[in-house]
């Protein structure tokens, strides 16, 4: 948390209050939450925002002249807007002052999160993308998965990788695996071309379903205007274990895969076979 719908929403939310604008101050409270470019991030004033893109879960800020400001929100980060540059959460680490008077305030309690400043954009794409992010989620092909053939891992370790897919988290893996009727063991080489596709398929629409809803709050996500998510309450097994299957009524079950918990049903997501049968 927060996944891809999360940061999506704080990035349509953002571009739409900071496009254009000129960053006017530079305040940092918490120097190591700068990870890279650290001496020279006060540089930043007069820099102005051009445009912020996203791939997975970062944020690429293009920024003029040159530079490049990639920031990722980890588990409990939060980029807002507000009125003035006093802290106004306990854990603000960064402040850019705008010239028309706005604040941007980086937050982030558990620091998992982070700002990475570069002096070009492709310094941001070797150290952030290269090697370590696949395709982005919203925009995944069928033939992205095509790799999966050689690898040999469990279906939701390697969603949870990056490496073949960006953005998708506990949360969005569960519900995306759950719609497509996948057991999170099953191992990637050994699912059809039919299973790809309709991985593919669920995790779009998994996707846009809580894009359409601003996303999902469990506690801590907010978007750039602070305002909370409300797919919380779409959610089909993510949090439910006890509860009953939404399609088939069965009890859903948890259990630990990597540490994490996922939560299946045992009728619907049978390891060792795939059902495309609504
Ligand atoms: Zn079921």
């Amino acid at each position: 948390m927060p996944e891809l719908p999360e940061v999506e929403e704080v990035r349509r939310t953002l571009i739409a209050a900071v496009r254009d604008e000129i960053i006017d101050g530079v305040t940092v409270l918490r120097p190591d939450y700068v990870r890279h470019g650290r001496k020279t991030i006060r540089n930043l004033k007069g820099s102005g925002i051009i445009d912020i893109t996203r791939l997975g879960k970062r944020l690429f800020w293009q920024l003029t002249p040159s530079a490049c400001m990639v920031t990722h929100l980890g588990m409990t980060g939060r980029i807002t807007l507000r009125p003035d540059d006093k802290p106004a959460e306990p854990h603000t680490h960064l402040v850019l002052g705008l010239k028309t008077g706005k604040f941007l305030h980086f937050s982030d309690a558990r620091r998992f999160g982070g700002v990475w400043l570069y002096a070009a954009e492709s310094q941001a794409l070797q150290a952030h993308v290269t090697g370590r992010l696949g395709a982005d989620a919203l925009n995944l092909a069928v033939t992205d998965l095509d790799g999966w053939k050689q690898k040999r891992v469990p279906l939701k370790a390697e969603l949870l990788s990056q490496k073949t897919v960006a953005g998708l988290g506990n949360i969005y893996v569960d519900e995306a695996l759950w719609m497509a009727r996948l057991h999170p063991l099953r191992r990637v080489d050994q699912l059809p071309h039919a299973a790809r596709a309709l991985l593919t398929h669920c995790i779009h629409e998994v996707l846009h379903a809580s894009l359409a809803m601003g996303g999902t709050t469990l506690r801590d996500y907010r978007d750039a205007n602070a305002n909370a998510g409300r797919f919380a309450q779409s959610l089909n097994v993510y949090g439910r274990a006890g509860q009953p299957c939404r399609r088939c009524g069965t009890t859903l079950r948890k259990f630990l895969i990597a540490q994490r918990t996922t939560v299946i049903c045992p009728k619907c997501q049978r390891a060792g076979r795939h059902r495309t049968e609504k």
